[in-house]
């Protein structure tokens, strides 16, 4: 059953994990045998471009598009821009670039709400017509008040019962712009004690006078979602309609529209929305940390927009493999961030390359190295997989470790460099401290070292042990970088539930690093390359602020898998 099958073609490999179920997969299945839909798979992902799409989203455009792929049906990117209020082309392109870069192709079914407006005007005219939609022209205020409760019924509208042709008439003044925002609306009749509250006569046409983005001037009234959606599902021919739980109270209207209509009805389905620890997932939530400055943009590294995600460095098959992991259920539930940190250490482990980066450097003089050596050690790039071969990176007298790999006092379970010990620098030979010097603060500025020529490539002939590896750097070979280290942009494990999401803001987010030290090789690094810096974790190239010359890398994640340690308290 497909359910329990791996994915296909794009993610990488799942083999140690079971995919969890998808109930989507089973109705769909389902349908194909029944012949419901005569076999056609065809889903659309319908973004409102007034934000940049965030990992919550990804979750959607990886079942949509992701279904469509595996059922040889096709899905649709369909901009829902009936607000124009908020939404701009900047926001479009945005969304676009990041359906692409998540490895998803629209084809020829790019579609646009507002193109549909023409259609949407006649089949709102066609309501009227039926009897079925009336202008009100009560207030705002006033349809709030007359909607009553979950446990009263809502009132009747006294202009509830205007007749068919004056409805058509105030609608036609609607829209052409004969009211002022507000004085009336379209309002569907169904019923005002229905059970249900979306079904007490909601609204499906409203005034708004604003230029929106692609049709200009040309409406003053613009359709609610719950009137564009479904039909606009209907015009494209949509089977499965995959919207969020919050959506599910919509159904009743949804169907009630496309049935008033007699027109194609697709299937809407809810499944629960991705609720991420340490993070918000909220368009209106993050619109406010952008404006407010609280990050440096929409593309902030510690984002949790895909496109904070690819500048922070995370790989498409990252994002996938991690939407694919955490299944498709009907209860809402929150994921832990360690899952998706799990995705791209577990992308990365395979395929980046490791190096030697120094974040805080300590000079290191090794005394009884010649002055004007330079020796060429031999370093793998990648143990997991021996056919990216190995490199040179240059040895020297004097080289930089990083500080807290040497402590002058080092404490029982300290088995890095102290005063005496003996350590093996990664790749090259055993060194001793011999010497430790202090600036007039007392600070440890360099260490004084030997080393044995005997021990080259990082083991000694007479089997004598060390009990730590460090990595370093030749100090005149190195290049020099600025390093951003990254952590959760929020203190609380639910930001949302707090009364102000803000208040709890992490003040270590970021913590920047100037002239950190790296592996010479590192200096003709283009913008979005990815490696391990060995010990420290995995980095990648700023794609906004590093150039070969003037290098910034970004912590995508530490090495430390907090997910495996998550599962093994699950498991207990
Ligand atoms: P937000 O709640 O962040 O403001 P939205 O739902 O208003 O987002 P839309 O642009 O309307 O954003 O969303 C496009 C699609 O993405 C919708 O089908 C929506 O259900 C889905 N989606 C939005 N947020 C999530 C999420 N956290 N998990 C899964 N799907 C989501
Ligand atoms: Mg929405």
């Amino acid at each position: 059953m497909s359910g329990s099958k791996t994915n296909g073609d794009h993610t990488s490999d799942t083999s140690e994990v079971t995919v969890p179920p998808n109930f989507i997969r089973y109705i769909i299945e389902e349908d194909m045998a029944t012949g419901k839909y005569d076999g056609r798979v065809v889903t659309r992902f319908p973004p409102e471009p007034n934000g940049y799409l965030h990992i919550g989203h990804a979750k959607s455009i990886c079942l949509n598009f992701g279904l469509s792929r595996e059922y040889n049906g096709t899905c649709h990117l369909r901009f829902d821009d009936t607000n124009p209020g908020k939404e701009n082309i900047e926001y479009v392109n945005s969304i676009q670039e990041d359906v692409k870069w998540l490895g998803f192709n629209w084809n020829d079914h790019l579609y646009f709400t507002s193109d549909y407006f023409d259609r949407l005007f006649e089949y709102a005219v066609q309501l009227i017509q039926m009897n079925k939609a009336y202008v009100d022209s009560q207030s705002a205020e006033q349809i709030r008040e007359n909607r009553g409760t979950l446990k009263e019924p809502g009132s009747n509208s006294p202009y509830r019962n205007r007749t068919v042709a004056e409805n058509l008439a105030l609608f036609q003044k609607m829209k052409n712009g004969e009211f002022d925002e507000g004085a009336c609306v379209l309002r569907a009749r169904i019923d005002m004690a229905s059970p249900s509250i979306i079904m007490r006569d909601p609204t499906l046409y409203r005034i708004r006078k604003l230029d929106h983005h692609r049709t200009n001037d040309q409406w003053c009234i613009y359709p609610m979602y719950d009137f564009a959606h479904c039909l606009s599902d209907s015009i494209e021919k949509i089977t499965h309609s995959l919207c969020t739980l919050e959506f599910k109270n919509n159904r009743e209207l949804y169907d009630w529209i496309l049935d008033a209509l007699d027109v194609y009805h697709p299937q809407q389905i809810e499944f629960a929305r991705l609720n991420l620890s340490y993070t918000v997932l909220s368009k209106r939530k993050l619109i406010e940390l952008v404006q407010q400055n609280h990050v440096s943009g929409w593309d902030d590294p510690r984002m949790p927009t895909i496109s904070g995600l690819r500048r922070r460095g995370y790989t498409p098959a990252s994002v996938r493999n991690f939407c694919e992991r955490i299944g498709v259920a009907k209860r809402d539930s929150t994921v832990d961030v360690a899952l998706l940190e799990y995705c791209i250490r577990e992308d990365l482990n395979k395929t980046a390359p490791r190096v030697m980066g120094v974040l805080n450097p300590l000079r290191v003089v090794i005394e009884n190295f010649p002055e004007d050596l330079t020796e060429e050690m031999d370093a793998v790039n990648n143990p997991e997989d021996p056919t990216m071969g190995s490199r040179k990176i240059p040895f020297s007298k004097v080289l930089y470790i990083e500080q807290d790999d040497f402590m002058e006092d080092p404490p029982k379970k300290f088995f890095r460099l102290g005063p005496g010990r003996e350590v093996r620098l990664r790749y090259a030979y055993f060194i001793t401290c011999t010497d430790v010097i202090k600036d007039d603060s007392g600070k440890v500025v360099e260490l004084r070292c030997t080393y044995d020529p005997a021990t080259r490539g990082g083991d000694a002939p007479d089997g004598r042990k060390v009990k730590a590896t460090l990595h370093w750097v030749s100090a005149q070979h190195a290049a020099s970088a600025e390093v951003r280290l990254y952590e959760n942009l929020f203190e609380a494990e639910n930001p949302a539930a707090a009364d102000d999401f803000k208040a709890t803001l992490n003040d270590n987010s970021v913590r920047i690093l100037k002239d950190c030290k790296l592996e010479p090789g590192l200096g003709s690094a283009e913008p979005g390359f990815r490696c391990q810096f060995e010990r420290l974790g995995y980095f990648c190239a700023d794609i906004k602020d590093s150039a070969p010359d003037n290098l910034v890398f970004n912590r995508i994640v530490t090495l430390r898998d907090m997910w495996a340690k998550i599962k093994k308290q699950q498991k207990k």
